[in-house]
């Protein structure tokens, strides 16, 4: 279903098959680390590693990369796992755990230890780096570089059997001080950690590095195109020197692609940790959220994200997209789809005075105007509606096209009204119903062409109406720059991104409706009633996106 369109990592695939580098064999894997909950950034990750394998009739593992004991949850585990499914893909039976290729990597390590490329060191972290010098400057050896074969042995053995202190010793690859890649200076294999692991409790105490278990984990599955972001590019010679050196077979190839970045939002797991534990949102799946659960429980759906990372395309150079690009695909996935019913968010009384009391017409109308396949329903007219509180002006400027003071506007589906007399509360003045009248003739679908009524506005029954709170968002963050590290980003966020309506009124048609059914309120936009706010007798809306753009840039 989702094939992306060709890109440069197709190219690359396409002519390792036509040399017959892997014997045509495509083999991809997504391996998040489960430290987080998964964002539309990864999202595109995702498109790109499985849609790959699609494409080529090959396979795609789902890869929990939880080498690193401190910061990994099983609650992330379940959660990506459910946000990978959601989006559409499937790794049938290639669920895999970076930790249980823990003894294979202590044995690789062993391997480069007899071969003289790797060593314990005794530097302190600080030390370390103060050792590997800088862009300008070559590095400096280790003094414990030149143990023997012999002692490095019984030194990492001894690392792995809890005898060291945590920060004591590391082990390092044998590489290149004077390298000019800094990610060559030695980089370290191993840590001594004293930490629970999630998966392997306490047998470790040494943990590998990314660099140095990521191309084994690669190799162990078979992975031929191992598929990741740009910040890696710079650590592709370590990649291939650890699969050299490993001496493994047919090696995969790294290829990296750009990020996503989103304007309006942040987009770093430990960003959006830190907007969760410090409560500036209602957990990981908060609406406002750039994540996976939070875009599904706003109202998103797999096909609109999607088709936006189709749109954004493939390529080998960091950008930010403009988050109205992701409101666009949205848009149009359920411009089609969802049925459109009418919905007053902030009330205003009208009582139509000449309108018999007890009276209720149903109105018939189309489901979705653009799409009459939706069938037709029925709107119920009485005596009392409700209209906007914004589609009135007691003293409107000359272009205003809605009611006001002896003005006629159109009820939609229904009849022209009319305001006769506006009713204020006598202490503060404030608007608190209007009286108007009714023109039977004007009934919608009659063709009564004798006047034209100012405007059309929508408005719903008040006796038959449903009753919802309705959540309204904006961006998380005003204009960020996400790499503005000088800058604390925290200061910039919107104060104003959520907004929550108690007192909305929607039409009937939405009585039965479930958590993420979704529908188009006219003219306020698309909503999707929210999974976990909704009762039983309080229906909850989240908007989805406005109709039109309402993010100025
Ligand atoms: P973050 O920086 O947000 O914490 P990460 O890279 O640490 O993300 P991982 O769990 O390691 O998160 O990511 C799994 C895969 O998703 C990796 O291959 C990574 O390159 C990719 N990925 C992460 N963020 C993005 C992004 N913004 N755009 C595209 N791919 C991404
Ligand atoms: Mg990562
Ligand atoms: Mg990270």
């Amino acid at each position: 279903n989702t094939s992306l369109s060709s890109n440069f990592i197709h190219n690359i695939i396409d002519k390792d098959i036509e040399e017959g580098v892997y014997n045509g064999r495509v083999h991809t894997r997504f391996p998040p680390e489960p430290n987080g909950y998964l964002h539309i950034g990864h999202a595109k990750a995702i498109c790109i590693d499985f849609g790959t394998a699609e494409k080529y009739n090959g396979l795609c593992n789902l890869r929990f990369d939880d080498t690193n004991p401190t910061k990994e949850d099983v609650e992330y585990v379940e959660s990506i796992k459910e946000d990978v499914r959601w989006l559409g893909f499937d790794w049938g039976d290639r669920l895999y755990y970076a930790s249980d290729y823990f003894d294979k990597f202590y044995e690789y390590a062993v391997k480069l230890i007899k071969k003289g490329k790797a060593y314990v060191c005794d530097l302190s972290p600080e030390e370390i780096r103060q050792y590997r010098g800088t862009l300008t400057q070559p590095g400096k050896e280790s003094p414990y570089r030149n143990r023997s074969v012999e002692e490095n042995l019984d030194l990492f053995e001894r690392m792995k059997n809890g005898e060291f202190e945590e920060g004591s010793r590391v082990l390092r690859a044998k590489i290149d001080m004077a390298s000019p890649n800094l990610n060559m200076r030695d980089p370290v294999l191993y840590r001594i950690q004293y930490a629970t692991h999630h998966r392997t409790g306490d047998k470790w105490c040494i943990y590998p590095m990314y660099d140095y278990a990521h191309p084994l984990e690669d190799a162990i599955e078979g992975i031929t195109h191992s598929l990741c972001t740009l910040e890696f590019e710079d650590h592709r010679p370590l990649y291939d020197w650890v699969l050299r050196e490993c001496e493994i077979e047919n090696p995969p190839k790294q290829i990296e692609f750009a990020r996503l970045n989103l304007t309006g939002t942040v987009m770093s797991k430990r960003k959006l940790k830190q907007l969760v534990e410090e409560g500036y949102v209602d957990g990981w799946d908060d609406p406002r959220m750039p994540t996976i659960s939070g875009l599904r429980r706003r109202g998103y759906t797999p096909e609109a994200i999607k088709d936006f990372i189709e749109r954004v395309g493939v390529s080998k150079s960091n950008s930010v997209v403009d988050m109205s690009m992701l409101e666009h695909c949205i848009r149009e996935d359920l411009k089609l789809k969802v049925p459109r019913v009418m919905g007053v968010l902030r009330p205003l009384k009208v009582v139509i005075t000449n309108y018999p009391e007890g009276q209720v017409e149903w109105l018939e109308a189309e489901v979705n105007q653009e799409n009459s396949e939706m069938g037709t329903k029925k709107i119920p007219f009485s005596r009392i509606v409700y209209i906007e509180q914004d589609d009135f002006m007691e003293n409107p400027p000359k272009k205003y096209k809605r009611l006001s003071p002896g003005v006629e506007v159109r009820l939609k589906n229904a009849y022209f009204i009319k305001c006769e007399e506006v009713i204020k509360d006598e202490k503060t003045g404030e608007i608190i119903e209007l009286h108007c009248t009714y023109d039977p003739k004007t009934k919608s679908g009659t063709g009564f062409n004798e006047r034209k009524p100012k405007g059309t506005i929508h408005w719903v029954s008040a006796e038959h109406a449903v009753k919802a709170e309705v959540r309204l968002y904006d961006r998380l963050l005003l204009d960020v720059d996400e790499d503005d590290e000088k800058s604390d980003w925290k200061d910039k966020l919107n104060p104003n991104s959520l907004e929550i309506l108690t007192d909305c009124y929607l039409e009937p048609f939405v009585a039965k409706g479930k958590p993420g059914d979704k529908y188009q309120f006219l003219r306020h936009g698309y909503f999707s009633i929210d999974p976990i706010n909704t009762t039983e007798n309080k229906l909850v809306f989240n908007r989805i996106v406005a109709l039109r753009d309402s993010w100025k840039k």
